[in-house]
């Protein structure tokens, strides 16, 4: 007989560990205690030696998927305190375990085949879930996290379920939305008109998509709209009534095999597609087309993480498009009766239920890069699970950007980014926006003391960092938009800096009144200096450049002497620096070269210039001059514009040019970096921004970086672009609160 002292660090609250725990320790006929720390959990287990070390062995390979275990304290001795049962106390820091609170996880393996087994009690139960799986952070209204605190509180469970529930051996014990066909949701189909039907409501779903109709899905975290794939006229139909006419769509594949037709699937993307948080993966197609789905060289896909997907795909679909339901940019559709309203004449049909969402929480969207997630929106699945840094003080809220907006709160050691918001400028999105805030602050309950958001003076996430610091006697912290991406990158891998940060996005706020956006950085949370940027260009008409690239070329060519036909109406603005602010983003830097290649003139999407510009490459090795000058080092890309220009009348392929282009940039940073190093002596890369969304950026540049000796660190946990700089704001705040 022996006895361990066990103490477990990492984020082990809120994924069913406490169970999982029990049910161990009872098969092997441990006892003695467990207990919530601030790092974790702690225990005591007394019993015969052989048993203590297959605790010790099984409780990595058995934890619960969502459970993240750093490390592991194991120690044994002799003195035995005669332990007579086993039983979970409770701590003074038992206020932080309530606040863990779990994604919204996939469909389990064990649930699955229960639902396809026509024995089952559940079988074809659309709402099946158990510890390991279903519903979490979107149910949940309040804490601590119990079933009447959830959108399951209006199904009270039947004698069968509530047995489940009681049974430490069950796999449904202590699952909160446990539930099955007498006593839990219900699906119903309605038609266009929104008319209940009766029936079989998914196979009446089904019959409508094969027909060719648009289906409304109510999912986990909002609507989606649905359609076959197969067909490029079905998937025109759903862009002229949803108004999406060039954004990427994202299909849903009924397996793996199904993605593979289409796509090039790696292990590490198969694994993450059937994984337990299954997000929207941004996969390579196999061969050009698809077009009419997606205008790059990816498509989004993913694989049906509830049972209501499983069962719609059932026997019918290889594939469906499943596209966010919603209109013009405001948030997504999450409740029935708005649902049938507003996809009034969108929606061929409705396959809705009657289980609330407390809060949307959009499809998650990255790429695998290097075996690991590489975010563009981070959501479903991942939020509101927290990033850790030990030392980080409490009581911050950062306010984020504007058109990829998020907010981040902080708790002493954890940092909680909230999942996509969208764009701010829309009423809607804003509401949504405050309304999270409030609801994130009740959920883990933190009363901010310091507000930090963005300097710049039109964002509406400023706005209303400035007013509610004014209301409420707040100190507002204003943060430099690339200081707080760089902040943001450093954060996600942990590191303390300085560094060098290569910042490159479409639009930044900068400090000299001009904006800013392909810069080379030199600091750490505490401060930045602007080492390099790219010589700056007008913006004829402001934001109206961003969509008009057009308008982007015409100055490119200006300033680099390529000839081209005189826009008097340009000339004016221009020569009298008439709403034509000075821009250093390298998001117009591509616009202009994707407009220059005549890939695309006026902007459908924000990115779409550098998107297709990035589809046109075709692998090179060859670049065009790198000229670097001036104090901060700016590139100057006019030579590079001559000679693509001079490629482009000798009828080298937009492909190749498109290719040096990169290779030239990828230049560009590097000899930027070489000079930063010199002055600074620092060898560590952040990148960050919307920019490093380019996968040619992204597997070139760390490559060249790292073959001059720098260690590169990329996003790992939120997103290069906007969305991701909550995070880095908060950061900085952190740095700044721990001086005092
Ligand atoms: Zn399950
Ligand atoms: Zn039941
Ligand atoms: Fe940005």
């Amino acid at each position: 007989m022996k006895r361990a002292q066990i103490k477990i660090h990492g984020i082990v609250q809120g994924v069913g560990f406490r169970p999982f725990i029990h049910r161990l320790v009872e098969e092997l006929a441990l006892r003695g205690y467990i207990k919530n720390t601030s790092s974790g959990v702690e225990l005591e287990l007394e019993g015969e030696e052989t048993a203590l070390e297959h605790f010790a062995e099984r409780l990595p390979r058995e934890a619960p998927k969502l459970a993240v275990i750093e490390h592991t304290e194991f120690s044994l001795t002799d003195e035995l305190l005669g332990y007579e049962d086993f039983r979970i106390l409770q701590s003074k820091t038992e206020a932080l375990r309530d606040t863990l609170i779990s994604p919204d996880i996939a469909i389990c393996p064990d649930c699955l085949r229960e639902l396809l087994d026509p024995a089952d009690r559940r079988y074809r139960y659309p709402f099946i879930n158990c510890t390991n799986c279903g519903p979490r952070f979107t149910i949940i209204r309040d804490l601590p996290y119990d079933r009447a605190r959830t959108s399951m509180r209006s199904f009270p469970m039947c004698p069968d379920c509530d047995r489940e529930y009681h049974d430490i051996r069950n796999r449904r014990y202590h699952a909160q939305p446990d539930c099955c066909p007498d006593c839990g949701p219900r699906v119903t189909y309605y038609d266009a008109e929104g008319r209940a039907l009766p029936g079989d409501a998914i196979r009446l779903a089904q019959q409508t998509l094969r027909e060719g109709g648009i289906v409304a899905v109510k999912g986990l975290g909002g609507m989606h709209l649905a359609c076959r794939c197969d067909d490029p006229a079905i998937a025109q139909k759903l862009r002229r009534r949803k108004h999406r006419d060039e954004k990427p769509f994202a299909v849903m594949c009924r397996d793996t095999a199904a993605a593979r037709r289409w796509c090039h699937v790696s292990g590490e993307e198969e694994a993450l597609l059937s994984g337990v948080r299954r997000p929207i993966v941004l996969l390579r197609k196999k061969e050009k087309g698809l077009e009419h789905l997606s205008e790059n060289g990816f498509l989004g896909v993913m694989l049906p993480y509830t049972p209501l997907h499983v069962l719609l795909f059932d026997g019918a679909f290889d594939a469906l498009v499943m596209t966010s339901a919603n209109l013009s940019d405001t948030p997504i559709l999450k409740d029935n009766a708005a649902a049938l309203s507003e996809l009034h004449g969108i929606a061929d049909g409705f396959l809705l239920h009657d289980r609330e969402i407390q809060t949307r929480c959009d499809d998650s969207l990255c790429w695998v890069l290097d075996g690991a997630e590489y975010f563009a929106r981070r959501s479903r699945g991942y939020v509101p699970f927290p990033v850790k840094v030990p030392g980080c003080p409490g009581g911050i809220l950062a306010c984020g950007a504007e058109q990829k907006a998020s907010f981040c709160l902080t708790k002493p050691d954890y940092l909680f980014p909230s999942q996509h918001i969208g764009d701010l400028k829309n009423a809607e999105t804003c509401e949504h926006y405050e309304a999270q805030i409030r609801h994130f602050e009740r959920l883990f309950d933190i009363r901010p003391t310091l507000l930090v958001c963005d300097r710049h003076p039109d964002y509406l996430s400023t706005a209303y960092a400035l007013e509610r610091g004014a209301k409420e006697g707040l100190p507002v912290l204003q943060v430099q938009h690339h200081h707080a991406h760089m902040a943001a990158c450093m954060a996600d891998n942990g590191l303390e800096g300085p560094v060098i940060g290569l910042v490159w996005d479409g639009t930044g706020y900068g400090d000299d009144g001009t904006v800013w956006g392909g810069e080379c950085l030199i600091g750490d949370y505490r401060s930045f200096e602007r080492f390099g940027s790219i010589r700056p260009m007008a913006l004829i008409g402001g934001d109206r450049a961003v969509k008009e690239l057009d308008r982007v070329a015409y100055v490119l060519r200006r300033e680099a002497g390529i000839a081209q036909e005189e826009n008097e109406v340009f000339e004016k603005m221009l020569a009298a620096s008439l709403n034509c602010p000075l821009s250093s983003g390298m998001g117009r830097l591509f616009d202009g070269a994707a407009a220059l290649l005549g890939l695309k003139t006026t902007a459908g999407y924000e990115g779409q210039g550098a998107v297709l510009l990035e589809a046109a490459a075709t692998e090179t090795e060859e670049s065009y001059p790198v000229k670097l000058a001036g104090e901060p080092l700016r590139f100057d890309w006019r030579p590079m514009l001559r000679e693509m220009e001079r490629d482009r009348l000798h009828g080298v392929p937009t492909g190749e040019i498109a290719g040096r282009f990169h290779n030239t940039l990828v230049r560009m940073a590097v000899s930027q970096c070489l000079a930063a190093r010199e002055k600074s002596g620092l060898c560590d890369v952040a990148l960050s921004g919307g920019t490093f969304q380019n996968m040619i950026l992204m597997k070139k540049l760390p490559a060249a970086l790292e073959r001059e000796g720098f260690r590169v660190w990329r996003h790992r946990r939120v997103s290069p672009n906007d969305e991701g700089l909550s995070l880095g704001q908060a950061m900085i705040a952190a740095s700044l609160r721990e001086d005092k």
